[in-house]
């Protein structure tokens, strides 16, 4: 498993895999957040995983902490190195 490095610019750290950032949001003046990270995998490519109901397509259940987040439902990395894995308790565990 790989530690998820919580960062403050997801930008200043492109070669940590698992790295997040918790992104604030605004969507129709409501509030959101949502996660930037970098692949666990180590293939460098940053995905993005919403967690505002009101949004379109796929988005995540959160369980509010910012130095140990959960995620659910899993992660799959569409279109490139294809990782599949959670974010759990702070961590990247890939299945
Ligand atoms: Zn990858």
């Amino acid at each position: 498993m790989i530690r998820a490095r919580i960062v403050d610019d997801i930008d200043d750290h492109n070669a940590t895999p698992g790295a997040v950032e918790i992104r604030e949001v605004e969507i129709d003046g409501e509030r959101s957040v949502g996660f930037a990270f970098i692949c666990p995998c180590g293939c460098g490519r940053e995905g993005y995983l919403p967690t505002d109901p009101a949004e379109q397509g796929p988005r995540w259940d959160w369980n509010g902490s910012r130095e140990r987040p959960t995620l659910t439902p899993s992660v799959l990395f569409r279109g490139g190195c294809q990782w599949h894995g959670f974010l759990t308790d702070g961590e990247w565990r890939s299945c």
